[in-house]
Formats: C-alpha cells, structure tokens, sequence
C-alpha cells in the first residue's frame, strides 16, 4: 500500500488551511507513481463496488442510509473524470449522478437550494453532485448575481442545512478539485486543439479564467466557512488527474468502508423458500444446483471475507483475526446446511 497518511488526514481542510500556497501539483500522503496509483485505485474499485452494493442492499431492506458526494472545481478541474473513473467502478444501479448548470427559470423563481434538495441521494444510494449549492456562493458572488448580504447569509444557512441531512442519516462528503492556472491554461487549449474536445469548451471559460483571483478567493471562504465537523471539505491537487482520481477513491471507500454497510438478514425463511423452490425443478436441474453449490457458495465466502478484512483494516480497527474468522465460520455452517437440506430432498424423491 502506498498511502503514508489517510488522504482524508492529508486533505482536509483544517483551521490552518491556505488556498493562496496550495501546491495543486502535489500527492499529499502518497508516495507511490502513476502506475502504483492505477493499480491501487483498481483494487479499490473492487472493495468499493461491493461496500456499494451493501449499501444499496441496506437501502432496499428499509435502511435510510445514503452517501452524498459533492464535487466543485473550475472548468478542467476534472469533475467529469470522478464522475467517469471513480464512479465508474461501482454498479451504475446505486449511483444518482446530477450536475448543475445555470438555474433555469423555473428553478430562479424558487430558494437556491430548491433544485439541489429534489436531487438528493434517495436511501442506499450514492448522489455525486457534479457542481452544487456551492455554485450560489462562488459564481454568484463573483459575477455579483446576488447582493453581497444575500450569498453572504448562505454559509450558515448551508451548514445548517447539510447538519439536518447528516442528522437524517447522509453522510456528505465534500471534494473540491484545485488546478493551478497554468495546467488549466494547458487544459483548456487542448479542448481547443482538439475536434472532439471542442464541444466541452465553452467562451464563457475564458471569461471565469479571467477572474481567477476572485474565484480563490470564494473558494478560500467556502473552505474557511462550510468546512464542518459534519460535512468536511477535502481539498483535492488537480493537476495530475491520476493523483485527484486516486485520491477521491481512496476518500470514498474508506468512509464506505466506515458506515460498514451489511448485507441485510432476509426476513423470510430461507430453507422453506428453497424447499418449495425446489418442487418447481426437475431432478436434473436440482442435481446441478447441488453440484454447483459448494463452489458458488465458498467463491462468495472468500469474496466477503477479504472485503471485510480490507474494510476493518481501512478503518484501522484490531482483532480482524477473529472478526473474519467469526463471519467464515457462520457462512460456512450455513453452507453445509443448505448441502445437507439438498442431498435430503434428492434423497426423498429417489425413496
Ligand atoms: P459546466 O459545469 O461546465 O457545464 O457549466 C455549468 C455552468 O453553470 C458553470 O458556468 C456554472 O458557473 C454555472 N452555474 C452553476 N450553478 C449556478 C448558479 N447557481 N448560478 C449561476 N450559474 C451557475
Ligand atoms: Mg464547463
């Protein structure tokens, strides 16, 4: 492993933080290369994908569960890259993806927050917010679209608001990705440069480029203002997107990792269902399903136990001996029953 410090340690915005020396080309509390870094967002993938799936599992059983991802970042930041690479790993199934652009006339005539609370991650599910509320404190102010008393009074309304979704059981993450201005000059003329990046260049880039300074510093006063125990701001080196895109996985599966979702206990009797499944199959069909079942079953096994070892050594908990061991046993005994149930239902239609 190559992280030297929890990212969520080396990222997130504390009392002493400052936007202006910012090292955006940094990899805070990495110390591996690009190659390192693909293998082990892979391999994060994995444990993410199925702590995703608990959750989803969890949201379906009546959890009310859920985990809300908002992402910020000038044009080229590489928001669309979360979405995309980070994302991309889990089941498209669990995950609400919104982005939020200009506020048409409709959501105008309402409270800024109107839109973003219509698009809040429903329960077991995972929202990433490609741009957000946030924008009502960083473009409105900088282009001045509200009076300064108005986007002024936001940041305690905006804490106060994600403290009641977090009390309602989200957990809200906050990543903010930061580009210097010189990679977003580079980025920038490549969409230019290139016939099929155009259409993601719009002239009003230049325009928001030309006010850089303005846009820090808002940023500087998101940071300094909405950073909450509750909802964290993690501020994120954008100018190597293997760096900002391993980061943010590594974030979001350990604070998965963290709500340790679990698979829901059915509330039906499993043996009664198999029973009577059973009288709908052919003798064939049943004896296959047996012969499968050992190896599906211990394939699933091995599956969850290195993803709740990996899980409980993300959150550096101790005793994950005896916790994995705990679990095998369980399933394994469970397993056996279900052979046992089988054989004897095979047994009774040949007697
Ligand atoms: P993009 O994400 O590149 O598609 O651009 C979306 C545009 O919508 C950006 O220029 C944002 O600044 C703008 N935008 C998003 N939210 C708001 C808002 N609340 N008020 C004004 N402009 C916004
Ligand atoms: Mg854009």
């Amino acid at each position: 492993m190559s992280w030297t410090t929890d990212p969520r340690d080396a990222l997130r915005v504390t009392a002493d933080f400052d936007l202006a020396t910012f090292d955006r080309a940094s990899t805070p509390g990495f110390d591996g290369d690009k190659a390192e870094a693909e293998a082990l967002m892979a391999q994060r993938g994995e444990l993410m994908a199925e702590l995703q799936e608990r959750l989803f599992a969890e949201g379906r059983e009546g959890g009310t569960r859920s985990l809300l991802v908002v992402a910020q970042g000038i044009d080229t930041a590489g928001k669309g890259g979360i979405a995309r690479h980070v994302m991309g790993m889990v089941d498209p199934q669990g995950v609400q993806l919104r982005s939020f652009g200009v506020p048409t006339e409709e959501e105008r005539a309402h409270h800024y927050l109107w839109r973003i609370e219509k698009a809040l991650p429903t329960p077991g599910r995972i929202g990433v917010f490609d741009r957000s509320h946030y924008e009502d404190v960083l473009v409105v102010r900088v282009d001045g679209l509200a009076e300064e008393a108005v986007w002024r009074a936001r940041y305690d309304e905006i804490n106060e608001w994600e403290r009641q979704l977090v009390e309602a059981g989200m957990t809200v993450v906050k990543v903010a990705l930061m580009v210097s201005h010189d990679e977003q000059g580079r980025r920038l003329m490549e969409r230019l440069d290139r016939p099929d990046k155009r259409w993601k260049f719009s002239p009003g880039d230049l325009r928001t480029r030309a006010k850089w300074d303005e846009y820090q510093e808002a940023y500087a006063d998101v940071f300094r203002l909405t950073s909450t125990e509750h909802a964290p701001w993690y501020v994120i080196p954008a100018d190597k997107k293997w760096y900002s895109r391993l980061a943010i996985t590594e974030i979001l599966t350990r604070t998965l990792a963290e709500m340790r979702p679990q698979w829901p206990v059915p509330d039906f009797d499993v043996a009664d269902m198999r029973a009577q499944l059973a009288t709908s199959m052919s003798d064939d069909a049943l004896r296959l399903s047996l012969e499968d079942t050992r190896e599906s079953v211990e394939e699933a096994i091995a599956q969850s136990v290195d993803v709740r070892q990996e899980a409980i050594e993300l959150r550096g908990g101790e005793r994950r001996e005896e916790r994995a061991k705990a679990l095998k046993k369980a399933w394994e005994a469970d397993l056996e029953a279900t052979i046992a149930q089988k054989k004897r239902i095979l047994k009774d239609r040949r007697g």
